[in-house]
């Protein structure tokens, strides 16, 4: 019996894809991966899953889990070979218990995240993890790559959000750990090991996650500055004046804003174009007078101040979320402008200015008409720092000639400034260079032995991060 045979026995031939077009699978988000893989397989069911990895470890064939396909480091595609199995989480969608006195939810890898959004919110909950991805990235993609996204400052990545998990190890063997406490100090945390793991130890089926109560009331403002420097009082003096009701604090440089502009017009345009405008959000528990009243005193202190000089607050729904969607906007009017040079990038918010002035002057010296399109969680010091080719240069050209060029300027920067030059994507395919040459020996020899440890075989997603 063929392997295929095999796979088929394990979860239907219906769900073992190998003829037709299979590019939703084998080519990522960004189209800059385009692999083939041996077959994609579909299974519905932990034991399903457990099934498909027990075969492909028996025939030493690599298994590349996905879940919702948008991973932005070329980790969850498979490789050109046609020998790997790609492993769809997909099918694994169900929400399989709330328990709303302990503020947690338990759901499949495979739920869409705003499906989890929905279901927290039906059962008149939060579950705070939010990205602009959120439409079609999966759960269990959010924690292999440990995904960050809007809410960190308030909630943390996805890794502080779980509690529980439950993973097909790369030996085809189920560990149920799913748990809804909060201590459990019970020897090495396993967790943690899979949690941003981009699928290189096991596959992840099913997690607990925290839930929150939901806030009476959300509010959304936009604040116009003059200088990074600027935007970074701002975030101080939110801090101080919102405290834990400061849910949000997200950064958008004038070329992201006109790059927004330019590709979706309908978008609210609602204060004069600045070099930097801040979009703020805060959450609170007291319902929507005091929480205006709360913003207004923010802006009206951050205008005393100097640092912001023009703001506007969203007065209804309709409007924060037109303010929302003007930053979400931003990777997608990138995507329709063309391939350019990504960069997530973490600093200690202290540096920042100092990074972007120094380092936008530096890239200008050495590749100059480039464009450095940056936009951000500035709250969480991370900012996506991405450089677009000169105008009239071919941007294919300028990504295969020139792109390790700019990288290794920007993260020499990075690192000189105490930064990292992964925040929240992961590192895939694409930064599994630069890991190796910017982590410390003593720990790319720790991560090379848990590999080991955990994957003998080397079946799990080979030649991702390691
Ligand atoms: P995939 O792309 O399918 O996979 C990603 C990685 O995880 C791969 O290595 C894959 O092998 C592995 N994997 C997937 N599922 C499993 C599983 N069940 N078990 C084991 N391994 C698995 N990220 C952020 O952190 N913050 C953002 O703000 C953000 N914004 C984004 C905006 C856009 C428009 C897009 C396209 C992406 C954005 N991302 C962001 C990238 C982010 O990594 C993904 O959106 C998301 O976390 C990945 O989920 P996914 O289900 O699509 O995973
Ligand atoms: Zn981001």
């Amino acid at each position: 019996m063929t392997l295929l045979q095999a796979l088929a026995g394990a979860v239907g031939a219906s769900q073992v894809l190998s003829e037709g077009d299979l590019s939703a699978y084998e080519q990522d988000w960004r189209r800059r991966w385009h692999g083939k893989a041996l077959a994609v397989v579909r299974p519905g069911s932990t034991d399903e899953v457990a099934a498909v990895v027990r075969l492909c470890a028996a025939a030493r064939v690599a298994v590349v889990p996905q879940g919702g396909n948008t991973g932005l480091v070329g980790g969850g595609v498979p490789d050109g070979s046609g020998t790997q199995i790609l492993l769809s989480l997909q099918r694994m969608n169900h929400v399989r218990h709330i328990d709303a006195s302990n503020l947690t939810l338990t759901a499949e890898a495979g739920c869409v995240l705003q499906t989890v959004q929905a279901a927290a919110a039906d059962a008149g909950l939060l579950f705070p993890l939010s990205l602009a991805a959120q439409g079609s990235c999966t759960l269990g993609g959010n924690l292999a790559t440990n995904a960050g996204g809007t809410q960190v400052l308030r909630w943390g990545n996805a890794r502080e959000l779980c509690l529980g998990l439950e993973v097909v190890t790369a030996a085809g063997e189920v560990w149920h750990g799913l748990s809804g406490l909060r201590k459990d100090n019970t020897g090495y945390d396993l967790r943690d090991l899979f949690i941003g793991s981009e699928g290189t130890l096991g596959v992840i089926t099913a997690a607990t996650m925290k839930l929150a109560p939901r806030p009476a009331a959300v509010g959304t403002a936009l604040a116009a500055c003059h200088t990074l420097d600027d935007a970074v009082a701002l975030l101080n003096l939110a801090h101080t004046r919102l405290g834990a009701g400061l849910t949000g604090f997200e950064v958008m440089g004038r070329r992201a804003l006109d790059l927004t502009a330019r590709h979706f017009p309908a978008l609210p345009a609602p204060l004069p174009d600045a070099p930097w405008t801040v979009l703020l959000e805060q959450s609170d528990v007291e319902g929507e007078a005091p929480a205006r009243s709360r913003f207004e005193a923010l802006m009206e202190a951050a205008l005393d101040h100097g640092c912001v000089h023009d703001a506007v607050i969203a007065q209804s729904l309709a409007q924060s979320q037109g303010l929302w969607q003007l930053r979400e906007s931003i990777p997608l009017a990138q995507a329709q402008e063309g391939p350019n040079i990504k960069h997530d990038i973490a600093l200690p918010v202290s540096q920042i200015p100092a990074f972007v002035a120094g380092t936008d002057a530096a890239l200008q010296r050495r590749f100059p008409g480039i464009a450095v399109i940056n936009f951000g969680h500035l709250g969480d010091g991370n900012l996506h720092y991405n450089v677009q080719p000169p105008p009239g240069v071919d941007a294919h050209w300028f990504l295969a000639e020139q792109e390790h060029a700019v990288n290794t300027l920007v993260f020499d920067a990075v690192a000189a400034q105490g930064g990292s030059f992964s925040a929240e994507h992961g590192i895939g395919v694409l930064k599994r260079d630069a890991l190796a040459q910017r982590k410390s020996p003593v720990a790319l020899q720790m991560m090379r032995a848990i590999k080991a440890a955990l994957d003998p075989l080397n079946v799990m997603n080979p030649a991702r991060v390691l």
